[in-house]
């Protein structure tokens, strides 16, 4: 990989949070596993938005198809799609113009769901206020050690489904610490979208 395409990834990501920001809006990378569940947690956090009278809009990123996307839309979430083609994660200039298809000033909340693997979205910012970087639990214990590039550059790192935890051999506290090896300034943060545990304090760890 060329560091000429990182470093002018980086360039337009610093565009494309300038330009959310000086519309007001909030914005947030949901990066993770296929079925860590990003999708759900998305819409489950949009309606919570909603409640609170603020907009939110969402990119669906895939490789193909639009399954998200129509998720999106069936919970009344304003969404754009981005198929990625062979790559592996989103990148800002497809961001950049899945933005010239928001009508920014009618959002105040941007979710950007990510090409679902913990590997290829780390090099990539793009542009957003914040990086989640979610994982579940029926992933297993190992997942934070094998991946550490992506949870060094994430601002928040959720794991999910712990409502399953009664039915797993999932050692919790061995993810914890390997989270905390990462990142000494932080705490691994235990989230349901089932149950909505945990979701209203990472709402307001995403500034809401
Ligand atoms: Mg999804």
């Amino acid at each position: 990989m060329g560091t000429d395409i990182l470093a002018e990834n980086r360039r337009l990501s610093k565009e494309n949070l300038k330009r959310l920001q000086s519309h007001g809006i909030r914005s947030v990378d949901v990066m993770g596993s296929i079925g860590s569940g990003k999708t759900a947690l998305i819409e489950r956090l949009a309606v919570q938005l909603r409640e609170k009278g603020i907009r939110a809009a969402a990119i669906a990123g895939d490789v193909t198809g639009q399954d998200d996307y129509d998720r999106f839309r069936s919970v009344g979430l304003l969404s754009v799609n981005v198929n990625t083609g062979k790559e592996c994660h989103l990148d800002a200039h497809l961001i950049e113009h899945a933005l010239d298809d928001i009508e920014l000033d009618a959002i105040d909340f941007l979710f950007i769901e990510n090409v679902g693997n913990l590997v290829c979205p780390a090099d990539f910012p793009l542009g957003t206020d914040k990086r989640v970087v979610v994982i579940s639990v029926t992933e297993g214990d190992d997942m934070v050690r094998k991946h550490p590039m992506i949870f060094t550059g994430a601002d928040i790192a959720v794991l999910n489904k712990i409502d399953l935890l009664p039915h797993l051999d999932v050692d919790v506290e061995r993810l914890k610490q390997d989270y905390k090896k990462i990142r000494s300034d932080a705490s691994l943060h235990l989230i349901s979208v089932r149950t909505g545990e945990g979701l209203p304090e990472l709402l307001s760890l995403l500034g809401v």
